[in-house]
């Protein structure tokens, strides 16, 4: 490493940190800038990792972009932990005794994985699907397992069922819940993925809490609602929260998440931070793609001057599960009472539209993934009632072509 001195560093090799490199490089910014990733690849796409593991993939297959784009970008990059950050001197310390310095920084450091605690297994023997080597080490344990215990009732672990018992193996899912995805969508939309998980011969429990497992050679074995149930693996999708130990101990403002003004900077002003490690305001930490993408982005925008405030867009989780497609956009910000409901079903699908003063805000879908385009765009652009259903009816209109040729 020839140079400590770097106009612009960026910690944390996910989406936020590759869209702000993008962005900042589309704006004509030629800084040199020191991209310091700590996973045991380039950043790669997190959102593929779980979704895959049917087929397994390649360590570089979900790679966002090859060494090249960065040579050709003047992007350095820096395989190591940042452990410090002296807001002084603008110098960060790393786990390899490096040390550089900054004028502007960028935290994306993302979120890590809640391992649970569970008396009688070690940390090591709980998987999780954090990280793409969490999942590769997933498989390769698995190799020859059969029985599964899934805890957590979130998307990835709904994901990282589907995915298992399409592998053929025997899962059981336990979560806190009422249901699945609780967070994200009302119980009528999960009944018909509840019916199609059990179908497949899944055992799923709600309201199920898991404290401890016995251990019998290479065989685990718990008590659910008081009938004793074994596996041979255990997988961990308890949640996720953002990596601030960096920011805590720089003296960085945090809560949940490093505390970010509507330009993303945090408490310090050279510094701004992106993604799922930023606490918005109301405390909004947001968990999503295409969010920390956004907000990279304007991280970018908003370097040196404030340039577009960030406003929370409404991004969408899609969810391809048991021969399912379920979309829920902004369901978090829905209030009882404060929104009108318009509840609309036709055949195999369904939706809840959330309107207020007129305008949609918030709407969860089921099996319409072919216009589920159009649904994000009407929920940016704010579509107001009599738009929505002239332009996305519950039941598309037939288009008929009159040839004349038979
Ligand atoms: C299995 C899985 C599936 C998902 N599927 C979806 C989906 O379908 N749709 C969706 O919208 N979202 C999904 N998400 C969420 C989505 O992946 C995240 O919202 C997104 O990746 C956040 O990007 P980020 O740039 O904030 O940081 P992250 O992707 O969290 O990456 C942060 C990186 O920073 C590194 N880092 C942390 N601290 C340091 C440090 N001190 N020094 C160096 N490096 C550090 C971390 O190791 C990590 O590599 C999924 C998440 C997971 C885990």
């Amino acid at each position: 490493m020839e140079q400590t001195k770097y106009p612009i560093v960026v910690i944390g090799g996910s989406i936020a940190a590759i869209s702000f490199i993008r962005t900042l490089r589309q704006n004509q910014n030629q800084d040199k800038i020191l991209l310091v990733y700590g996973e045991d690849r380039l950043p790669y796409k997190r959102t593929k990792i779980n979704k895959n593991m049917v087929r397994g993939f390649d360590k570089d297959e979900f790679i966002i972009a090859d060494e090249n784009w960065y040579a050709e970008n003047n992007v350095e990059l820096l395989n190591d932990w940042a452990t410090r950050i002296n807001r002084e001197s603008r110098e960060i310390e790393f786990k390899s005794d490096r040390k550089v310095t900054f004028d502007k920084l960028l935290i994306a450091t993302g979120s890590g994985s809640v391992v649970p605690r569970l008396a009688g297994v070690e940390r090591d023997e709980i998987h999780n699907v954090q990280n793409a080597s969490d999942v590769e080490r997933l498989l390769d344990d698995s190799k020859n397992k059969r029985r599964f215990l899934i805890i957590g009732g979130g998307v990835e672990s709904i994901e990282t069922a589907d995915q298992l018992v399409r592998k053929g193996k025997e899962v059981i899912l336990v979560g806190r819940m009422l249901y699945p995805m609780q967070k994200l969508f009302p119980k009528e939309m999960i009944d018909p993925l509840e019916k199609a998980m059990l179908n497949k011969g899944m055992q799923w429990f709600p309201g199920v809490s898991i404290s401890s497992i016995d251990k019998n050679g290479e065989v685990y074995s718990t008590k659910i609602k008081g009938e004793s149930k074994e596996f041979d693996v255990i997988v961990a999708c308890t949640g996720a929260v953002p990596n601030i130990s960096l920011a805590k101990v720089s003296d960085i403002k945090s809560e949940n998440g490093i505390v970010v003004d509507k330009w993303l900077r945090t408490s310090d002003k050279n510094i701004l931070a992106a993604g799922d490690v930023a606490q918005h305001s109301n405390g909004i930490v947001t968990g999503l793609w295409h969010a920390a993408e956004h907000q990279g982005k304007l991280a970018a925008l908003n370097l040196y001057e404030d340039t577009e405030a960030h406003t929370l867009p409404p991004y969408r989780l899609k969810v391809c599960v048991f021969g399912l497609y379920l979309f829920s956009a902004a369901y978090e910000k829905v209030i009882p009472g404060q929104f009108e409901m318009v509840k609309e079903e036709e055949g195999d699908v369904k939706r809840i539209l959330y309107f207020k003063n007129g305008l949609l805000e918030a709407c969860i879908m089921l099996n319409d993934g072919n216009r589920a385009k159009q649904y994000q765009q009407a929920l940016m652009e704010h579509w107001d009632k009599e738009k929505v259903f002239k332009e996305m009816p519950i039941k598309p209109a037939l288009s008929f072509s009159f040839g004349t040729s038979v």
